[in-house]
């Protein structure tokens, strides 16, 4: 009897030992420290970072090593802006009326997939129709593969405003969407389409504080809420433990959002040096999205790619985001990193990175703002963002070393996430 108790304790340990994994890294950006580190090793057990030792430890027989000694190992990568529900092509404005729930679900778990590939283990959805929370509920139950997602269900504009999803429709269709849709039209609206978020599931909510490139509507960057409408989202949103994210283009409808208290500015077009001094002084952080803007900005060039009322702001708005960029870092803003990916193909989501280094920001802390800044962002920064003894194993790899070329950034050569290895 003694000796098969034993047998089992055996069994039992023996068990737990095995699920170690020895990470050798060739370089470590563990998200803390801006030194890049030789020879580290990472070891995890079930889906934490448990240990981190200078030099290669040599891996027990139970151990199962991963040999990343030729890569530059870093956190997993936070995308702040995405919306999984679509990519970008010709027929997107027809798809509104052709494709079912069903359609986009299925073809959501495919853009989900390419995220995470390209190295993103966490993302916020910012906006789509509630398929967006049920792929991350998916992604969550292990169905489906896919990025750790914050999801806003579905965004919150004005009348005719960027998120007003009838924009464009024939009169008969447009019908007249309301707070449960995410369009209001007074601070009480407001606060029902916040509460009707939370009911339904979303991590966090969207605003559109101004016009937009994307809808079928003429101006792009005019402010389209009031500040009690702004007042009364950030303040129920903060109710249910939820930040709030604004898509601004037009300076004074970015003013008004981030006196209102909102958490990240989206896209930031024409943020004047005002309201970069707000946002110090809020703490607001500003998530730029200049891959997007390129993107429309050489498709709008393409005949019929776009809506005739887009192709205008696309070419005016698209190529300002990335000096707007560069003035914000330098004035001081804080930068969190966000791409827009589904305005341009999914899976892209590295570019931003080049952009952001070509507009001035050092590689270093441009990887940053996509690893423990953006943990601030969503709360998580006492499980994601860095490499460190406790943490959630969100740990990917590039071939070279970012800080020598960027570019590598584009094609991240292994993912881990929460301790599961999806490419290697
Ligand atoms: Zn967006």
């Amino acid at each position: 009897m003694k000796k098969l108790l034993l047998l089992a304790l055996t069994l039992v340990s023996i068990q737990l030992v095995a699920q170690r994994t020895v990470i050798h890294c060739g370089n470590l950006i563990d998200g803390k420290s801006n030194d890049v580190q030789a020879q580290m090793t990472v070891i995890v057990e079930k889906n934490i970072i448990t240990k981190i030792e200078k030099g290669f430890t040599k891996p027990a027989s139970s151990d199962k090593l991963i040999d990343l000694s030729k890569k530059t190992v870093m956190p997993g990568l936070i995308d702040l802006h995405v919306h999984l529900e679509g990519e970008t092509n010709k027929d997107q404005a027809l798809q509104r009326f052709t494709a079912n729930k069903a359609d986009v679900a299925f073809r959501s778990t495919v853009f989900a997939k390419k995220t995470l590939m390209a190295g993103f283990t966490t993302v916020r959805d910012l906006g789509g129709s509630g398929v967006n929370t049920s792929l991350r509920n998916a992604i969550n139950q292990g169905l489906v593969i896919g990025p750790r997602i914050f999801s806003v269900g579905k965004s919150i504009g004005t009348t005719g405003g960027h998120a007003d999803p009838t924009n464009g429709y024939r009169e008969d269709l447009m019908g007249d969407p309301g707070p449960k849709e995410g369009v209001i039209n007074s601070p009480e609206e407001a606060r029902q389409a916040v509460r009707q978020r939370y009911k339904d599931g979303s991590d966090l909510i969207k605003i559109t504080a101004t016009g937009g490139v994307l809808s079928i509507a003429k101006d792009g960057s005019g402010p389209q809420f009031t500040d009690e409408e702004l007042k009364a989202i950030v303040e129920t949103a903060r109710d249910y433990g939820m930040h709030t994210a604004a898509h601004a283009h037009g300076a004074e409808g970015m003013k008004r959002a981030v006196l209102a208290g909102i958490t990240t500015i989206e896209h930031g077009t024409k943020m004047t040096e005002e309201v970069m001094d707000l946002m110090k002084q809020k703490g607001t952080y500003y998530v730029p999205t200049i891959t997007a803007g390129k993107f429309v900005a050489e498709k709008a060039k393409e005949p019929g790619y776009y809506h005739p009322l887009v192709v205008p702001k696309a070419l005016e708005i698209g190529p300002q985001i990335q000096t707007t960029f560069g003035n914000a870092y330098k004035r001081g803003v804080k930068i969190a990193f966000g791409t827009d990916a589904g305005v341009f193909p999914h899976g892209e989501n590295g570019k931003e990175f080049g952009y952001m280094v070509e507009a001035g920001m050092p590689a270093m802390e441009a990887i940053k703002s996509a690893t423990v800044v953006a943990a601030e962002v969503v709360g998580m920064s006492d499980k994601i963002g860095t490499i460190e003894t406790g943490k959630l194993a969100d740990i990917v790899a590039t071939d070279e070393n970012p800080l020598r070329n960027i570019k590598t950034m584009e094609k991240v050569s292994f993912v881990m996430k929460e301790g599961v290895v999806y490419l290697q």
